[in-house]
C-alpha cells in the first residue's frame, strides 16, 4: 500500500515543479488492522467478567443496604461507599468496552440499506435521551426536530451516528444554559440528504474541529466530561461508509453545529414539524 503527497513548489528563475513523496504504509496498516483485532478481541472477552463484577457489586448493595435498615456502624458505611465505587467503576468500563466494540463494528460489519425513516429514528433517540436518569426534569434540553426526509442507510449503523450526536449535543451543554438542540435535514439536488445537529453548548475551540474525529481525541475544553473519545470516530466510519462526509463547525450563535451527508430514498417524509419535550 502507497500512500501518495504531494505540493508544488516554485523553482529558482520563475520556473514551477512539484515534489512528491511516496510512502509505503502497507506495515502501518498491517499493525492498525492488528490493533484494530485486539481491541475487539480484548472487548468481547472482557465483558462477560465484567457483567459479573456489576451483578455481584450489585447483589452486596442490597444486602448492605437490607442490613443498614437494623446496624449502623462505621465498617458498613465504608463497605457501601466501596460497593457504590465498584459499581460506578464497572459502569464507566462497560461503557469503554461497548464503544470498543462499536468502534470495530462500525468498520467491519456488514451494511444492511434499506429505507430508514429519519424521523422516527430521531424521535427515539430524543426520547431515549432526554428520559435519561441523570436529567433533572428542570435541566432536560429542549430538542426541536425539523421535516426528515427518508433515507438509503443501515438502520443500525445509522441510529448510533445519530445518538452519538444527540448524546454529545447533551452532555456538552451545561445544566441550566438555554439548552436548545436542533435538528434539521435537507435534501440536496442531488437526492443527497445533509442532517444538522445544532447545540449552544461549550463549543470546540478554534483549530480543532477536524481533529475530534480522530480516534481518542478529545478537544482541550471537554475533558471535564467523561468520555473516551471514540464516539466521533465511530460517527465518521459509518458516515463514511455510506458514501457521505461528516464535519463540525462553529454555531455562530455559540455551540457547535456537525452535519452530515448520506444518501437521499425517493419520496420524501414527514413534513411537520414537532418539538419534542419531555418534562
Ligand atoms: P467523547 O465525548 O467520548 O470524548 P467523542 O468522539 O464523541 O468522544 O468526541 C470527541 C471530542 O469532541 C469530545 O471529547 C469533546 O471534546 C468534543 N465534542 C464532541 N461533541 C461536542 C459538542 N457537541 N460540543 C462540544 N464539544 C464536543
Amino acid at each position: 500500500v502507497i500512500s501518495v503527497s504531494a505540493r508544488p513548489i516554485d523553482t529558482a528563475r520563475g520556473r514551477r515543479g512539484a515534489v512528491a513523496v511516496f510512502h509505503d504504509i502497507t506495515e502501518r496498516k498491517r499493525v492498525e488492522t492488528e490493533l484494530r483485532g485486539f481491541a475487539g478481541v480484548v472487548a468481547h472477552d472482557l465483558k462477560a467478567p465484567l457483567t459479573l463484577v456489576s451483578a455481584y457489586a450489585e447483589l452486596a448493595t442490597e444486602a448492605l443496604d437490607e442490613l443498614a435498615g437494623s446496624v449502623a456502624g462505621d465498617a458498613l458505611d465504608r463497605a457501601r461507599r466501596g460497593t457504590a465505587k465498584v459499581l460506578h467503576g464497572a459502569g464507566r468500563m462497560q461503557r469503554l468496552i461497548n464503544e470498543l466494540l462499536d468502534y470495530t463494528a462500525a468498520r467491519d460489519a456488514t451494511l444492511r440499506l434499506e429505507r430508514v425513516s429519519l424521523r422516527a429514528l430521531v424521535d427515539d433517540v430524543v426520547i431515549t435521551r432526554t428520559d435519561a436518569p441523570e436529567h433533572e426534569p428542570h435541566s432536560r434540553p429542549d430538542v426541536f426536530v425539523g421535516p426528515l426526509p427518508d433515507v438509503h442507510a443501515d438502520p443500525v449503523l445509522l441510529r448510533q451516528v445519530i445518538d452519538n450526536l444527540i448524546g454529545n449535543a447533551i452532555k456538552y451543554t451545561p445544566p441550566g444554559q438555554a439548552a436548545r438542540i436542533d435538528v434539521t435535514a435537507r435534501t440536496g439536488e442531488d437526492g443527497g440528504v445533509r442532517v444538522r445537529i445544532a447545540d449552544r453548548g461549550i463549543g470546540i475551540p478554534d483549530g480543532e474541529h477536524a481533529a475530534v474525529f480522530d480516534s481518542f481525541h478529545r478537544a482541550s475544553n471537554g475533558t471535564a466530561h467523561p468520555g473516551t473519545g471514540l464516539g466521533l470516530a465511530i460517527c465518521r466510519r459509518i458516515v463514511e461508509r455510506h458514501g457521505g462526509h461528516i464535519d463540525a463547525s462553529p454555531n455562530p450563535g455559540g455551540g457547535t453545529i456537525f452535519s452530515f451527508t448520506l444518501p437521499g430514498a425517493a419520496g420524501a417524509g414527514s413534513e411537520q414539524v414537532t418539538r419534542v419535550r419531555k418534562t
